[in-house]
C-alpha cells in the first residue's frame, strides 16, 4: 500500500519528537526503564494511572505497591513484570494486578512489560504498558452482586443459591458427611402487605433476612427461593441441628416487631440430603415438608419423612 503525501508530513515532524507525541496519545501507560530498573520515560497516561512516577531501580520497588488479583498476595520487588523483564529477558502481558498509587486510591490494572535487547543481545532496558480496568472491573463486581445477591435482603439469589447447593450437595456425597437444609416460608405474607402496605411489607423481609443471617454460622448458605420463601443449606449438620435451628429461628423471628407488624410468623420444612440425591430433589422435599406444616397450622416445623 503507498500513502501519499506521507513522506511531506514526516518532514514537518522532523524536529518534533514524534515518538514522544505518540506515546502521549495512545490509551496505555507507557513507560521505559534501564537495565537497573531506573525510569527513563513514561507518558502522561502512566503518570495518571500511578499518580505520578517514582524514579527507583530495582532494589526500591517496593515502593510500587501491588497486589496479585487471583491470590491477593503483596507483589515482591523481584516479581514485577518490569524485574523479570530487565532481569530475565521475560515478556509477560496483561497481568491482572491492583496497584496503590502514590495518592492512595486503589486501581485495578493490567501490567506488561518486554526486554529491550541491544545489537549484541544484551538487555538495556524493557518497557513497560499499563492499562487501567478499573471501570470494567467494578461494573464487573456490580453486574455479579446482581446476580448473586438479592437487593433487598442481601440473601444469595435463587441462582446463585441453587449453584452453591449443587457444591455442597457434591462434597456431601463424595465424603458422606451430613447435609440438611431448611425451607421458611412466612405465613399470612399477603395479609401484612395488604393491611399496611408494601414497604412495611419489604422492612419484614429484610428484618427477618437479618434475623436468620444472626442465627446461622458462617459456612450456612442463605437465599431466597422468591417473594417470602427462603432456603437455608446446612453443611455439616444432621436432621436435629438442623430442626434445632429452625425451631431457634421460630422463636426470634417471634420476637420481631416491624412499625406496625408485630406478629411474624413462619412455615419451615427440614429436610436431610439422602447419598445420591439431586439439589433440587432435596429442595422438593423440604418444600413438601413445608406445606404440610402451613396445612397443619402454620407457625410450625415438619421434618420430611425420608429424614426422620
Ligand atoms: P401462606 O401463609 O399460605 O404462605 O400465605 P402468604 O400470604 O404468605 O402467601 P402468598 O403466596 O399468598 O402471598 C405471598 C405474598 O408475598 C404475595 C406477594 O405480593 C408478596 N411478595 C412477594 N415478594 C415480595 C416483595 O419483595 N416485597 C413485598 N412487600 N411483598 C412481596
Ligand atoms: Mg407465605
Ligand atoms: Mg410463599
Amino acid at each position: 500500500m503507498q500513502v501519499f503525501g506521507l513522506s511531506r508530513t514526516m518532514k514537518r515532524f522532523e524536529n518534533t519528537d514524534l515518538l514522544q507525541r505518540m506515546l502521549d496519545v495512545v490509551p496505555a501507560g507507557i513507560s521505559i526503564i534501564d537495565a537497573k530498573g531506573n525510569m527513563i520515560f513514561a507518558n502522561d497516561v502512566f503518570e495518571r494511572i500511578w499518580g505520578g512516577v517514582k524514579l527507583v531501580g530495582i532494589e526500591q520497588y517496593h515502593v510500587y505497591k501491588g497486589w496479585w488479583r487471583d491470590t491477593g498476595e503483596l507483589i515482591k520487588p523481584h516479581e514485577w513484570a518490569a524485574a523479570r523483564a530487565i532481569k530475565q529477558g521475560l515478556t509477560s502481558y496483561d497481568e491482572e494486578i491492583e496497584i496503590e498509587c502514590f495518592d492512595g486510591t486503589r486501581k485495578v490494572i493490567l501490567n506488561s512489560a518486554a526486554p529491550i535487547h541491544d545489537d549484541s543481545g544484551a538487555i538495556f532496558g524493557a518497557v513497560v504498558v499499563n492499562s487501567d480496568i478499573s471501570d470494567r472491573v467494578a461494573f464487573e463486581d456490580h453486574l455479579r452482586t446482581l446476580s448473586e445477591q438479592d437487593p433487598l435482603t442481601q440473601a444469595y439469589t435463587r441462582r446463585k443459591l441453587f449453584d452453591l447447593l449443587k457444591h455442597e450437595v457434591h462434597r456431601a456425597d463424595r465424603y458422606h458427611h451430613p447435609l440438611s437444609s431448611i425451607l421458611l416460608d412466612l405465613d399470612h405474607f399477603k395479609t401484612i402487605n395488604d393491611s399496611f402496605g408494601h414497604s412495611v411489607g419489604d422492612e419484614v423481609l429484610i428484618a427477618v433476612s437479618r434475623t436468620i443471617r444472626e442465627n446461622i454460622r458462617d459456612t450456612d448458605i442463605f437465599g431466597r427461593l422468591g417473594g417470602e420463601e427462603f432456603l437455608l443449606v446446612l453443611p455439616e449438620s444432621d436432621t436435629q441441628e438442623a430442626i434445632s435451628l429452625a425451631d431457634k429461628i421460630r422463636h426470634n423471628l417471634a420476637e420481631l416487631s416491624i412499625g406496625p407488624v408485630s406478629q411474624i410468623t413462619c412455615s419451615m420444612g427440614v429436610c436431610k440430603h439422602i447419598d445420591g440425591e439431586r439439589p433440587n430433589e432435596l429442595v422438593h422435599r423440604a418444600d413438601k415438608a413445608m406445606y404440610q406444616a402451613k396445612i397443619n397450622g402454620r407457625n410450625r416445623i415438619e421434618l420430611d419423612s425420608y429424614s426422620l
